[in-house]
């Protein structure tokens, strides 16, 4: 399957061995095979797994070191791929770690704003629109108190749209860099011409393109998807075994001119295709 060729290409870290003890459980070593993580600190496959679970089920999306030095806890954070190379997590385990980490970071990243009055959090709970209601405010002024999600100042306009208000210059900026960026060729491979910044197709992050290969993994939501075709990793590799880094099955994605929008929906993100092996349609971006 083509998917571990992936897993070759990031990883230019190789794994590196340790006779050390697990600083995660403080168990001594005792032959048991254990990795050093990026922050130096020794840790067993299993109890990495164990503990990174432990952090999503509290709600963490940031996975840290718990290594202890002298009463001081490590952490690191250690980057999600790092987790799964070093883990030896499984197809499933990855499916169900990369759909909790993402679940939580759009809970944190997407959710909550400073209402620019009473600078409050507040949640938005209809992601479709940037007209919100602070409640404190309203009731504070005995007055109902909407502010724009997007250029953050006091509600005008009408109606419930998603992309701007009525407010002079409400727009959003990241669609401006999208327009206006630089384009480039991505080496080692035929794609030409490729927006040097992307928004992730998952969750809407601005990407910019620095590494050689042209998958990359989103640093908010961990989806890794195509910077040319804009499809999903394993979906733009599926499609084109053998010559999945050479070009893409589809075209190359023209500049985007729409963000895409988080799914809070936890199937929303993946759909069903951890068990059919298909990943069609749910993650092309609208243009
Ligand atoms: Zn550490
Ligand atoms: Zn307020
Ligand atoms: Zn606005
Ligand atoms: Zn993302
Ligand atoms: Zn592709």
């Amino acid at each position: 399957m083509s998917h571990s060729k992936t897993e070759d290409f990031h990883n230019q870290r190789p794994l590196k061995f340790v006779l050390r003890k697990d600083e995660i459980t403080g168990d001594e070593y005792d032959g048991q095979l254990r990795v050093e993580m990026s922050c130096g600190h020794a840790v067993d496959p299993g109890s990495l797994t164990a503990w990174c679970r432990s952090l999503m089920d509290q709600g963490h999306f940031k996975l840290c070191c718990p290594a202890d030095i002298n009463g001081e806890k490590c952490g690191a954070q250690w980057p999600y791929p790092e987790v799964r190379q070093c883990a030896v997590l499984n197809d499933t385990e990855q499916y169900q770690f990369e759909q909790k980490l993402a679940l939580l970071a759009a809970r944190s990243y997407c959710d909550f704003k400073e209402c620019p009055s009473c600078k409050s959090l507040v949640e938005r709970k209809e992601l479709t629109t940037i007209r919100v209601l602070c409640t404190v405010c309203t009731s504070t002024l005995r007055a109902t108190y909407e502010f724009c999600w997007q250029c953050l100042r006091a509600w005008k306009g009408a109606g419930t749209p998603s992309d701007h208000c009525a407010n002079v210059g409400c727009k959003d900026p990241n669609l401006e860099v999208l327009a206006s960026c630089t384009t480039k060729d991505l080496p080692g491979s035929e794609i030409c011409a490729c927006p040097s910044i992307r928004a992730c197709p998952t969750c809407g992050l601005l990407i910019e393109h620095k590494e050689k290969c042209k998958y990359v993994v989103c640093s908010r939501c961990q989806v890794e998807f195509c910077f040319a075709c804009l499809e999903l990793a394993r979906a733009c590799q599926a499609t084109k075994a053998g010559a999945w880094f050479k070009c893409c099955a589809k075209p190359l994605a023209p500049r985007q001119t729409h963000i895409p929008v988080w799914s809070r929906q936890g199937g929303g993100l993946w759909g069903d295709e951890v068990n059919t092996g298909h990943r069609e349609q749910s993650h092309t971006p609208t243009v």
